[in-house]
């Protein structure tokens, strides 16, 4: 009797540092590492030995600044040859860098699945497909729970593939609000706010990829990286649950 729990923890999301766990049964993949290993041990404790890999996005700090504390523990992590560059890391870390569309194969355990395409930023920047598979009642092998994970983007013009089942996607922030917040502000504000437009997901882009993707396979979204200046929790929340109300589904929405 295999154990297909399956759940995802936030162990941090924003500017401040991002990292997830995603568990099924007794395989786990971390997600990002811009939370140090031990603030992430307090969080899911002994099921930190269940860490099969670390997916790195891209090099910046509220992504990778713990990279080499997880390395350092024995975590492979998993990451672009240029996301590895950046970071200074030298091959004797043992660090698996990834083309997209390669896929991985956990040699331990042949349950999990992870593989990746680039996504625009404004450094190179991976999205993640995770896959966990279950024997099915012919003993094959058949996807069960598919998470894709988007975050640091200002493009989300392609679709989804349809077997997805949870999404982990930035929602980041709202152009209304941002507007708001720059009226008879100067400099530095404004400077800072058009580099975000050029990297980051606004609500609308966010609210559109949903309207696109969702569908009855998906079964929770998680909106993650909301900008602590520039969104509003409750709102952003609110417009996803209006989609899923919209198509008649049952996701459940969250924020990370
Ligand atoms: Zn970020
Ligand atoms: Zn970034």
């Amino acid at each position: 009797m295999t154990d297909n729990q399956f759940s995802i923890t936030v162990i941090g999301s924003g500017s401040s540092g991002n990292c997830y766990y995603v568990k099924y049964g007794t395989n786990g993949v971390l997600l990002d590492a811009g939370i140090s290993y031990k603030d992430t041990l307090k969080k899911i404790k002994s099921e930190m030995l269940n860490v099969d890999m670390l997916c790195v996005t891209h090099s910046h700090g509220d992504h990778a600044k713990y990279v080499k504390e997880y390395l350092q523990r024995g975590i492979k992590c998993i990451m672009s040859a240029d996301t590895k560059y950046e970071l200074g890391l030298k091959d004797d870390y043992g660090v698996l860098t990834i083309n997209s569309c390669e896929c991985i194969v956990d040699r331990r355990c042949l349950e999990s699945r992870i593989y990746c395409f680039p996504i625009k930023h404004d450094v190179p920047n991976l999205a993640y497909y995770i896959c966990f598979t279950k024997l099915n009642s012919l003993k094959q092998l058949e996807i069960d729970k598919k998470v894709l994970y988007i975050t640091d983007t200002y493009d989300v013009s392609f679709d989804i593939e349809k077997d997805t089942t949870h999404l982990i996607l930035e929602c980041n922030y709202d152009e209304a609000i941002m507007h708001a917040n720059e009226v008879g502000k100067n400099g530095y504000l404004l400077k800072l706010n058009e580099r975000i437009r050029r990297a980051h997901l606004s609500l609308d882009k966010c609210m559109d990829f949903l309207n696109r993707n969702l569908t009855d396979n998906i079964e929770e979204v998680w909106l993650c990286h909301l900008s602590s200046q520039n969104s509003d929790a409750e709102l952003f929340k609110s417009k996803a649950e209006q989609i899923v109300a919209k198509k008649g589904l049952s996701t459940k929405i969250y924020i990370a």
